[in-house]
């Protein structure tokens, strides 16, 4: 079986700007993101994204919007080494429609674990909301929680010490 690090988008991967992000000019990876993700490339876990994205729903932005920004995004980092296996999201919101698929709920990351073959006990969540840690922990997998824009090398440093709780 595999092992992966799940990674919520907005806060972890790109910035949190405190609004939706969906165009391409607010979008920015943070700085410790591709060196972190090497690194855990390296260590052999496959890296995929879960993220709610209930601006479609909301009629923010669109699905295609997304799609757009999303293969900027796993372009940029292939660039640059770093391989996403995949990028899942819930487009829905609960004033809209229900679903199981948005984040506390785990729909999504057990597709991944699914689709991939990934062993949960050996995979980590990292997010910055506790509803990320919560559909991590409904799936099986441990989360690490952390403050929006923080470091994600640092983030990364119990699971390089291979601390497991
Ligand atoms: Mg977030
Ligand atoms: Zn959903």
């Amino acid at each position: 079986m595999n092992k992966a690090i799940l990674l919520d988008r907005d806060g972890v991967i790109n910035q949190e700007r405190g609004d939706y992000t969906y165009r391409r000019e607010d979008f920015s990876v943070l700085p410790d993101v591709i060196p972190a993700l090497r690194v855990l490339q390296e260590m052999g876990y496959m890296l995929i994204i879960i993220s709610n994205q209930s601006g479609i729903a909301k009629g923010l932005f669109t699905i295609a919007d997304v799609e757009k920004l999303h293969s900027y995004l796993v372009a940029y980092l292939d660039d640059n080494d770093v391989r996403i296996k995949e990028i899942y999201y819930c487009p829905h919101h609960p004033e809209y429609s229900s679903c199981i698929c948005r984040k506390p709920d785990s729909q999504l990351i057990e597709k991944a674990l699914a689709r991939f073959n990934i062993d949960p006990a050996k995979s980590f969540f990292i997010g910055d909301k506790e509803r990320d840690i919560l559909a991590g922990k409904k799936a099986g997998v441990q989360g690490i929680l952390i403050d929006s824009n923080f470091s994600l090398m640092k983030a990364i440093e119990p699971i390089i010490k291979g601390e497991k709780k």
